[in-house]
């Protein structure tokens, strides 16, 4: 029993609650990527850096809700927040704008160089989507372009060559378009260009070929919030998009408010024409939004903007504005959250200390598996990084294919049952409040599966 199921005395309660899930809910889970075999494990309560399951284990988040809780679990700002708007406005939502849209917006404004404006979205999904939409009515192209490898959410105009175990096809200098899932159209992948990672030579001959049929280009600056682009790949790739008139997308779910709390674009010192924000923006709660270059922005203004509809109306052909909607864009009780998080992470120190103890659980990680003999390496950049067991640089997800996952995830599951909870195989995010007791607990744990595993 204990050899079919790696987990099974320690989680009997998620086991069976699995079970019944799996009854009524699709493979017992609401999202893929949250089922693992033999079974999910079923969280009951969160405090600080800390989960704790059905069968009352204690863990060290490191999945921290796919990178989203970066104050942790329960953070006593951000709650107040919450509760506080809800108190104050004696509604959980109002249905109309409202102040704190404006406020945070020019938060986001004077933290983020490529954004003059904002728009909200319910998910980092929509908002790349959004993002995605406005580039094609600005440009008036019909393509977009996207990184092999990169994920922006999970509709099926993005849900091309996303996965590196099954998705990657095609020479490396010019991949394949691979739908991800069936029951995606023909005419995305008709309408997709992919283009390879980091590789800027093989970038621009696509791009220089293409051009007049692309609209933008979205990409993770930092691709699954781990492997990054070389700094000169980013800085010719914003020079060649310019010239040739696409614009470029930022897709900073990830990395927006994790690298810099300005995002990665930042830290590149690159102005994308628009950026899609998600996950830490919201403060725990569902969130997303797009910000840009004001004359792109503002396509979607329905009192015009920048003249668009009496433009049109002047030459006798009326233009609509870009279709934007959502019932909960803007939700109150979720942007005063999202607010407070900004808060505590613009407060001096933060982000410092944050940077510095993720590098020290890195540097902690790569002496242990040194230690051991175990070729391994961390991949990273700000508070978000992976553990590669590989030799030799990863600069794309084809060169993933290097690692040794079998061995990695032997280790991930001895991590769990030691209390240490990231999904096996995922990356490690880390919060403000993870403690220096941890990382101590976490190497020390991350010691003791490899000494299992090799007994
Ligand atoms: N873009 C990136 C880079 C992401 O990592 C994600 C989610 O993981 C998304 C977009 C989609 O965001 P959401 O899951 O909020 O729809």
């Amino acid at each position: 029993q204990n050899k079919l199921n790696p987990l099974s005395r320690h989680t009997k309660n998620s086991a069976a609650l699995f079970e019944k899930a799996k009854k009524v809910i699709p493979g017992g889970v609401t999202a893929n990527i949250k089922y693992m075999a033999p079974h999910p494990i079923m969280m009951e309560k969160g405090h600080g850096s800390r989960l704790i399951d059905v069968d009352a284990n204690e863990y060290i988040d490191y999945l921290l809700c796919y990178g989203a809780l970066i104050l942790g679990h329960g953070h006593s700002r951000v709650y107040e927040a919450a509760m506080n708007q809800m108190k104050k406005a004696g509604t959980t939502i109002f249905g109309t704008p409202h102040r704190l849209e404006t406020v945070l917006a020019e938060k986001l404004i004077s933290l983020f160089p490529g954004i003059e404006m904002v728009r909200y979205t319910n998910s980092g999904l929509e908002a790349t989507l959004l993002a995605i939409r406005t580039a094609a009515a600005y440009t008036g192209k019909p393509k977009i372009a996207k990184f092999e490898g990169h994920y922006h959410g999970g509709y099926d105009q993005v849900l091309l060559s996303v996965n590196p175990e099954i998705d990657m096809a095609g020479d490396e200098t010019e991949p394949d378009v691979v739908p991800e899932s069936p029951g995606i159209p023909d005419y995305y992948r008709k309408n997709t260009v992919i283009l390879p990672f980091n590789d800027i030579d093989a970038t621009e001959t696509i791009l220089r070929n293409r051009a007049h049929e692309i609209s933008a280009i979205i990409m993770e600056p930092v691709q699954g919030g781990f492997i990054p682009a070389d700094e000169i790949f980013m800085t010719k790739l914003r020079e060649i998009t310019e010239e040739l008139g696409i614009l470029l997308i930022f897709d900073e779910v990830k990395t927006g408010f994790r690298l810099t709390v300005g995002g990665a674009q930042n830290l590149y010192h690159i102005k994308p024409d628009l950026t899609a924000l998600g996950k830490v923006l919201g403060g725990g709660f569902p969130v997303g939004a797009v910000g840009g270059k004001k004359e792109i922005m503002e396509i979607s203004a329905p009192d015009g903007g920048r003249d668009i509809l009496t433009a049109g109306a002047e030459n006798g052909s009326k233009k609509d504005p870009l279709f934007h909607s959502g019932t909960y864009n803007g939700h109150p009780t979720v942007l005063a959250s999202g607010l407070a998080t900004i808060e505590v992470l613009e407060e001096e120190g933060t982000m410092e200390a944050l940077l510095a103890d993720t590098a020290l659980l890195r540097s902690g990680l790569e002496d242990i598996y040194k230690c051991h003999d175990i070729p391994m390496q961390t991949v990273g950049k700000g508070s978000i990084f992976n553990i590669i067991l590989a030799e030799g640089s990863i600069r794309n997800y084809r060169d993933m294919a290097k690692a040794n996952s079998t061995l990695r995830s032997k280790i991930d599951y001895e991590l769990l049952k030691l209390g240490i909870y990231t999904k096996p195989l995922n990356r490690y995010s880390m919060s403000a409040v993870h403690s220096r007791e941890d990382i101590e607990r976490t190497l020390d744990a991350h010691d003791k599966a490899i000494k299992i595993i090799r007994k």
